[in-house]
């Protein structure tokens, strides 16, 4: 994504291109996901992941992101239903854009890693603590056997073999 500087602020943000790149909603075995409708070049800025901020550190939901500073952001469809997989071909990222009075507003993009294909599904490393983990059913050749951070996978797999 191509980082553009205001001249007169000097604030740095990210340009997100108009992309002309469809993207559908469509079932998967899991619920709904997000697939593409054209091939989609790696390092495409795909839009931004809009919602509702929501103050405070104890909100949770399935779909809910952290944006840090107690803040939450409850994705609005069509991200709301991008998949995990433990070899994702997305990436989110997040912005703190700056207005006039210094006050940050954080944006969630979302992020071509990979080419994907016509009618792949779009999909990100949802990274959840070991103790939110749930077991993955991601299907890819380096699948961690949980929806978990990389770091995390160890812990998992202990503290679901306790609970068993
Ligand atoms: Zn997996």
């Amino acid at each position: 994504m191509e980082v553009v500087e205001n001249s007169k602020t000097g604030v740095s943000y990210w340009k997100i291109p108009q992309s002309k790149l469809r993207i559908r909603t469509g079932n998967t075995p899991y619920g709904q996901g997000v697939f593409a409708c054209d091939p989609i070049p790696a390092g495409t800025a795909l839009g931004e992941v809009r919602g509702t901020i929501i103050q405070g550190s104890d909100y949770q939901s399935d779909y809910c992101m952290d944006l840090g500073e107690n803040q939450s952001l409850e994705p609005h469809a069509p991200y709301r239903y991008v998949n995990h997989c433990c070899e994702p071909n997305c990436e989110l990222y997040q912005i703190d854009l700056e207005d006039e009075s210094g006050v940050e507003h954080p944006m969630i993009v979302i992020e071509a890693s990979r080419d994907i294909a016509v009618d792949d599904q779009l999909t990100i490393d949802y990274a959840w603590p070991a103790e939110e983990a749930i077991p993955c059913g991601c299907g890819a050749a380096t699948c961690r056997g949980y929806i978990v951070h990389p770091d995390e996978r160890e812990l998992a797999v202990k503290l679901h073999s306790r609970g068993a």
